[in-house]
């Protein structure tokens, strides 16, 4: 029996691992997909929100606020990239200026410290490269970003390193209360049993709520499509650039990444399945459209991906529902947490893990691993360094995948830390390789013969991303290992 079930390892699933494993408790995190960050938290805008766009008192604004003010000192504990780039929300109109008003006031009623409103001349001195059409901004100097699945894997490492078990591949199908303690059943008729459990299971999370509770909840999975730009327009801008919210909806952000690349997106669409996330021509084609308003001449040749993630949007309360349910003691919840979800996945983890623990009597363990698993990145090396290490390790010196400069030691580490790499989708994640101006036609056939030595396992075994995602079909001749 174990002490708590966390169902879902995204970025709030392992936040909530990681804080829990502080406690002297036994903690399982149960995966349906074949590996952390296989949900939103893959793919969003990678914003650390400042926090005036949410509804002061709600979960949202509380949240956001606190999460962004833990972001500093969360990822460097993590090892993980974290800048305060600062966000600007632009109007393009003198009629636009009460909505830009209406932000600055909520964001203050959330306690987010610094905002101004800033005129043409200043956004221009700015950001050179926006709109001609742009009249004024609200200026959030907290505003940041990071890179999602960076933090979630690292969070579950460092969960893992303090005694975490994590089990992939485990999608929950019931949840049931039994005599004081609850029952698990997976697809696949495996059974675990718990004294407490925590659903952070994104667009699955009404549907496991709504098997112990009579407070019901109903997720609307929303997608958002973005295109992701070339290396070559990094400088194009510094801050993550949002559009005043108006007649024509929030619009989409232009925003530079940890890793220097461009994203353009989210477009907003309700969707039936919680699992579509391809891309398609009219999700792109209105990115394209409002996303000229930010960046008229904005150079869509220089698109190297186009990607897309799904919201977890709770219909009812319009919020994140976190803590016990109230008619289902030992159940708790982190539901519906939509965007500001990953800047508050620090805040929460601490909140939901204290109240577990609470809840269950546990005790603070006395010590607490820092180990996240790191290991040496090429890319960040001088010439020096990098020799020194292919002298100790001659697997630094090659290059696997060269439009990201990750060596072959990059790529083994990340298959043998705690919570390793499968997947070519897993190895991507972990590494950066295949996520580069190539996007993986050079690295691919590589990282699978890589894969395969690590796992031992044939390379007709080898996923993209589990399951079918199969890469190599068959031989021609079968003879030929
Ligand atoms: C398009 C988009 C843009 C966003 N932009 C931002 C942003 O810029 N800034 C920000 O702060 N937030 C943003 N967000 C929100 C943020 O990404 C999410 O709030 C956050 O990732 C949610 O994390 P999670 O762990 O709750 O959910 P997820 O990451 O979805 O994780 C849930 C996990 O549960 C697993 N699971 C589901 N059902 C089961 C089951 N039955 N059994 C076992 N496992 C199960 C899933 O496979 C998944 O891995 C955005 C989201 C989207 C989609």
């Amino acid at each position: 029996m174990n002490d708590v079930i966390i169902v879902g390892a995204g970025v709030v699933g392992c936040s909530i691992a990681r804080e829990l494993s502080r406690y002297e408790l036994d903690v399982l995190v149960l995966e349906g997909k074949e590996d952390v960050a296989s949900g939103a938290s893959k793919a969003n805008s990678a914003i650390v929100h400042a926090g005036f766009d949410a509804e002061p008192g709600s979960n949202k604004a509380k949240y956001n606020v606190r999460g962004n003010e833990m972001f500093e000192q969360t990822c460097r504990e993590l090892h993980v990239p974290f800048i305060r780039n600062t966000s600007l929300v632009v109007a393009f109109s003198d009629e636009e200026l009460p909505n830009l008003q209406k932000l600055l006031d909520r964001g203050i009623q959330n306690g987010v410290k610094g905002l101004r409103i800033i005129d043409r001349d200043e956004l221009r001195a700015l950001e050179p490269n926006v709109s001609k059409e742009a009249v004024a901004a609200l200026l959030a100097p907290t505003g940041g970003i990071c890179c999602p699945y960076d933090l979630t894997f690292r969070t579950a490492e460092n969960a893992a390193a303090n005694g975490v078990k994590f089990l992939f591949n485990k999608p929950v199908k019931t949840v049931k209360p039994e005599d004081g303690f609850w029952t698990l059943v997976t697809e696949n008729g495996e059974t675990f049993q718990t004294r407490a459990v925590v659903n952070a299971s994104g667009v699955s999370s009404a549907f496991l709520n709504n098997q112990v509770s009579a407070t019901k909840y109903n997720i609307q999975p929303r997608r958002g499509e973005y295109v992701m730009l070339d290396k070559s327009e990094k400088d194009c801008f510094k801050a993550t650039m949002f559009q005043c919210p108006g007649p024509m909806g929030k619009g989409v952000l232009v925003s530079p990444t940890v890793d220097g690349t461009i994203i353009v997106g989210p477009t907003s669409e309700d969707i039936e399945s919680p699992d579509a996330t391809e891309t398609t021509a009219f999700g792109l084609d209105k990115m394209r459209r409002l996303s000229t308003r930010i960046w008229t001449e904005i150079p869509f040749r220089k698109a190297i991906t186009t990607f897309s993630g799904i919201r977890a949007h709770e219909t009812t309360k319009h919020d994140f529902v976190l803590g016990e349910a109230p008619d289902a003691p030992g159940f708790f919840n982190a539901l519906g947490v939509e965007s500001p979800g990953l800047t508050s996945a620090p805040a929460i983890g601490v909140d939901l893990a204290q109240e577990v623990a609470t809840k269950l009597g546990a005790k603070k363990k006395e010590t607490f691993s820092d180990d996240v698993s790191d290991w040496q990145r090429v890319r960040e090396l001088s010439p020096d360094e990098l020799n020194k290490l292919i002298e100790k390790d001659p697997r630094y010196g090659r290059i696997i995948c060269r439009c990201e400069t990750i060596s072959e030691a990059e790529i083994r580490a990340s298959i043998r830390c705690r919570v390793g790499a499968t997947t070519i989708d897993g190895i991507k994640r972990r590494t950066r390789a295949t996520m580069g101006r190539c996007q993986g036609g050079f690295c691919t056939p590589r990282l699978i013969e890589i894969l395969a030595d690590e796992l031992g396992v044939p390379q007709e075994q080898i996923t993209k991303a589990g399951g079918e995602s199969l890469m190599v079909l068959s031989r021609l001749f079968p003879e030929d290992k």
